[in-house]
């Protein structure tokens, strides 16, 4: 098979866009998705903050169209996992369980994932009042009884920004001590809406058979008593895993495992380029995500430009 100009691999807002992009190039990308395409967005509701949608729409909706999009402009998509890429090689070398492709370059938008509890009606009520991004879903909640897990920076600022919306926002978390820095600390002690459930654990999230969260048990770890909080929404703020494991040793991460890119999307391998969460741990929005996707296609293509094989090629 001959070599692609670029194999793109995740199917978020950033391969998706980076797939526009180079498509439109003429650079005719390989998008290899993922068994689970679409990224994060296939697991919330409505979004409401990406621009030029007065009304919202849904994630996955979201994700059905840019997928179009990319099409239209002749990108193929292939919904795969990746297995293995041996960046030593040139051209890459990018496999799949049944098949290899080689490329001249790589735009990894593999993304990342938001750690779960892994308790009961966690994931069955994601998106009807179980969310990982109160950026995204604080708005859902004005007025209303909510809870944030997670005893870290990001549990910290979620619950911080949730006061704007809730009437009450419950942090539970399983130590005494939280991980959070001082001064995210000091800020969340000094919120009087938020009330604090320390050394306890979420047991299990609830809906009382209506599709909505209604309510959540807490065990506490000292007494080991189960208290029911009503509420209707529960925030999981215990941390982000990038999906990064396939680059490990080759491709330059910080210590979570985060990809590093410098001067636009490039990492330190010529030729290959990240973007979206794979890479942001401090944004992470669909529309930072989409715009990192962007700047990778562009650098995708001025790398292209100087390859022989591709200027003859084209
Ligand atoms: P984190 O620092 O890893 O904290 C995760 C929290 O979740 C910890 O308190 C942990 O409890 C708890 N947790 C993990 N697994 C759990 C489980 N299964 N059940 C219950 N609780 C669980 O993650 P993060 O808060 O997302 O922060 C990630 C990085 O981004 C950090 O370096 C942080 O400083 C940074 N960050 C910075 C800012 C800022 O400066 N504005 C904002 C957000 C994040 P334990 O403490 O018991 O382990």
């Amino acid at each position: 098979m001959s070599t692609r100009n670029v194999v793109i691999i995740g199917s978020g807002p950033a391969g998706l866009t980076a797939a526009l992009y180079t498509a439109r190039a003429n650079m005719a990308p390989l998008v290899i998705e993922g068994i689970h395409a679409g990224g994060q967005l296939m697991l919330t509701t409505m979004v409401e903050n990406y621009p030029g949608y007065v009304d919202g729409i849904m994630g996955p909706q979201l994700m059905a169209d840019m997928r179009q999009q990319a099409e239209r402009f002749g990108a193929e998509l292939l919904q795969h996992d990746v297995s293995s890429i041996d960046f030593s090689k040139d051209p890459f070398v990018v496999r799949t369980s049944d098949a290899e492709y080689t490329a001249r370059s790589v735009i990894v938008a593999t993304g990342a994932s938001a750690r779960l509890l892994g308790i009961p009606g966690e994931r069955s009520l994601m998106g009807h009042g179980v969310s990982t991004c109160a950026t995204c879903d604080g708005y859902f909640f004005r007025n209303q009884d909510i809870a944030v897990v997670g005893g870290g920076d990001s549990a910290m600022e979620e619950a911080v920004f949730l006061t704007k919306f809730a009437s009450k926002v419950t942090l539970v978390h399983r130590r005494q001590a939280l991980r959070a820095s001082k001064i995210m600390q000091d800020k969340a002690r000094a919120n009087a809406k938020i009330v604090w459930m320390l050394d306890s654990e979420v047991e299990g999230i609830d809906d009382g058979g209506t599709g909505e969260v209604t309510s959540m048990v807490v065990r506490h770890n000292q007494t080991g008593a189960r208290t029911e909080v009503p509420l209707k929404g529960v925030f999981v703020a215990i941390g982000h895993t990038p999906n990064t494991s396939l680059f490990k040793g080759v491709l330059e991460m910080d210590p979570n495992g985060y990809l590093i890119t410098h001067d636009g999307a490039r990492t330190n391998v010529p030729g290959v380029f990240a973007c979206g969460d794979v890479q942001d741990h401090i944004y992470r929005q669909a529309i930072t995500a989409a715009g990192s996707g962007c700047m990778a296609a562009l650098d995708a293509e001025r790398y292209l430009e100087h390859i022989p094989q591709y200027l003859a090629a084209v």
